[in-house]
């Protein structure tokens, strides 16, 4: 054997393993063992053979025995099978076999010789591969979220940065970044925990990543926010991804035995070239807050417009962590009437905000930021527990002992099995006539997480109050949700109202809840009357109570007071508002 010959090998040797490539030991075994006329080569790995050739299953068995009995270094004979092999580092063991008698003395010193050349190698390039193993650790967690493995905020932010400075003006394509949230995540977590919510995350970021090529981006921003950066042929087919990815993630799962039914807001915002990488974030989010505004489980796009908007939802949010505790919620009312003798049957508490800048502002510039943020259960107890204490003050009035109060209740606080206690306390200390309690529930609250809700309706039902669904007719509800709760009472949404007599859809929508109502026994009211001809109408389908502006506008508990309660006065079926 000639010194050029291993000093060849060897050099081989080391510049297979220079390329930091582990999967080169097997060339380098296999030059080794060609080199030297070996049959067999093998590697074993911690006990196991990792590869190997020329060694049939009994051979492999019997080596792995050998291997294991061994001291390091020295030649093994089992049979008709003679081996040489060598450790590599503590567990590899580099083998290198059927060699026998051919070898000679010399062959074998030079063949543990180049073992531990090679494990020299090996060695060092553990030692490499482990440091570029926690650089590229270090790297991953400051680039990357923890638990969905997605790009973080930075990363987003370079790529997005990237992607712009890449731009052309003649682009042929359009690029877009999608601000993902979504919707009540907050009451997820608190009504399945943590476990569940991290599930969830975990499902969204795979759905997102599933729905976009290769080359877009899926990052998450924080919390339940996140953010696909995507290049499209135009502004059409990004509108459409947004609506595939919100159909998508709209479909229920199960996590730990409970179904999750969740919506995702989408806001989209284009990119131009030269744009400002956080600018076009902000952008994104803006435009998510509109769709949120919208109704949630919806898109929709970025317009400049929506940067007024954004500010004062900023100091809004701002303030209303501290509406509550600073006595600005108020509780308004407005009036039900009973139609067959047109005389006033009770009110419904609508909240307001009594911001300490704007003035008295309605629910639907707050309400969003008030479930996202967990503070609705709160609000919902201050207005139930102050109409309660004013319908209970007018319920001693001779003559008014039947007025009835509906107050409305949030997903939130439904879920919330806090809730039946503090009612049960705000009707014990004020001292309301629980039959005359109604609570208006959505039919999206009910059906939504059946079953978190279930028992704690249930429960309130067990109050002697009763459950009315509000805006029937808009949500999912089905007739077997209504034979399953205790169900008293259903409100058709104003939107079916405003096209009586008009619409013949809407006619048809309306006479259908009505006479569902007859056959359940349930009451019905119709919301949202603003003329006579919509009394009449609903009058002569049979609905037994109406609600709206020509009745009167929700107001103060004060001004509610001076028109309908001081006066005594026998109520006009039509009364003119303050
Ligand atoms: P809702 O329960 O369907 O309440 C009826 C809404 O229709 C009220 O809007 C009311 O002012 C309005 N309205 C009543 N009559 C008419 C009419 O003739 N024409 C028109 N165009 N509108 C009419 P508001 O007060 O802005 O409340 C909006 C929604 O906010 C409510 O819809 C309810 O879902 C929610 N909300 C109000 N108060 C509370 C509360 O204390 N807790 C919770 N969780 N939600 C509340
Ligand atoms: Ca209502
Ligand atoms: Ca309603």
């Amino acid at each position: 054997m000639e010194t050029s010959w291993s000093l060849h090998l060897l050099s081989e040797i080391l510049s297979a393993f220079s390329t930091e490539d582990p999967d080169n030991l097997r060339n380098v075994v296999n030059r080794v063992a060609e080199s030297v006329d070996a049959e067999v080569a093998a590697i074993l790995c911690e006990g196991q053979i990792s590869w190997c050739i020329g060694l049939s299953e009994t051979d492999q068995i019997q080596l792995l025995e050998q291997a294991k009995q061994q001291p390091s270094n020295i030649p093994i004979r089992s049979g008709d099978l003679h081996a040489c092999w060598a450790p590599l580092g503590s567990s590899d063991v580099l083998f290198v076999g059927r060699l026998g008698e051919r070898f000679d003395l010399e062959e074998r010193a030079l063949l543990r010789a180049m073992a531990r050349s090679i494990e020299l190698s090996m060695n060092m390039l553990r030692a490499v591969t482990s440091e570029r193993q926690a650089r590229n650790d270090a790297y991953q967690q400051a680039t990357h979220d923890a638990l969905t493995g997605l790009p973080n905020r930075r990363m987003v932010l370079d790529h997005l940065k990237a992607t712009i400075d890449h731009l052309v003006a003649d682009e042929a394509l359009v690029t877009a970044v999608l601000f993902i949230d979504i919707d009540r995540f907050k009451w997820i977590n608190d009504a399945h925990g943590h476990a569940a919510g991290d599930q969830l995350l975990i499902h969204i970021s795979r759905i997102l990543t599933d729905s976009v090529r290769h080359e877009d981006l899926v990052g998450r921003l924080s919390g339940d926010e996140f953010i696909v950066i995507t290049q499209l042929g135009d502004r059409h087919a990004t509108n459409e991804l947004a609506r595939r990815i919100i159909e998508t993630i709209r479909q229920p799962i199960r996590v730990f035995g409970s179904e999750l039914s969740h919506t995702v807001s989408i806001g989209i915002s284009f990119v131009q070239p030269g744009d400002d990488p956080s600018v076009v974030l902000e952008n994104a989010d803006m435009a998510m807050y509109r769709a949120k505004a919208l109704g949630r489980g919806r898109y929709a796009n970025f317009h400049s417009s929506m940067r007024v908007l954004a500010q004062q939802r900023l100091s809004l949010e701002e303030n209303l962590g501290h509406a509550a505790d600073n006595g600005e919620i108020r509780t308004y009312l407005q009036p039900l009437f009973r139609l067959s003798d047109n005389t006033l049957a009770g009110f419904e508490t609508l909240i307001r905000w009594q911001h300490p800048q704007h003035g008295i502002l309605p629910p639907g510039s707050f309400l969003n930021q008030a479930e996202d943020s967990g503070l609705i259960q709160e609000m919902d107890m201050i207005v139930f527990e102050t109409g309660c204490s004013a319908i209970a003050k007018w319920q001693q009035i001779p003559g008014l002992e039947h007025l009835r109060l509906s107050s409305n209740l949030s997903a939130h606080s439904l879920a919330d099995p806090r809730t039946k206690e503090r009612i049960k306390a705000i009707l014990e200390t004020t001292g309301i006539n629980s039959c005359n309690v109604y609570l208006e529930i959505t039919e999206t609250a009910l059906v939504e997480d059946i079953k978190s809700t279930a028992s704690n309706i249930i429960a309130l039902r067990n109050l002697n109050l009763r459950l009315a669904i509000d805006d029937f007719g808009t949500g999912y509800s089905s007739l077997l949700y209504l034979k399953r709760f205790p169900v008293a009472l259903l409100k058709i949404d104003r939107s079916f109202v405003d096209g009586l007599g008009l619409n013949p859809e809407d006619d048809v929508i309306a006479t259908t809840i009505i006479s569902l109502a007859r056959a359940l026994e349930l009451e019905v009211v119709a919301e949202g009357v603003e003329n006579e001809n919509q009394l009449d109408l609903i009058r002569e389908l049979g609905s037994d109570y109406g609600q709206g502006y020509l009745f009167g506008q929700p107001m103060s508990i004060g001004d509610t007071e001076r028109c309908f309660i001081s006066p005594r006065r026998p109520h006009p079926a039509v009364h003119t508002t303050p």
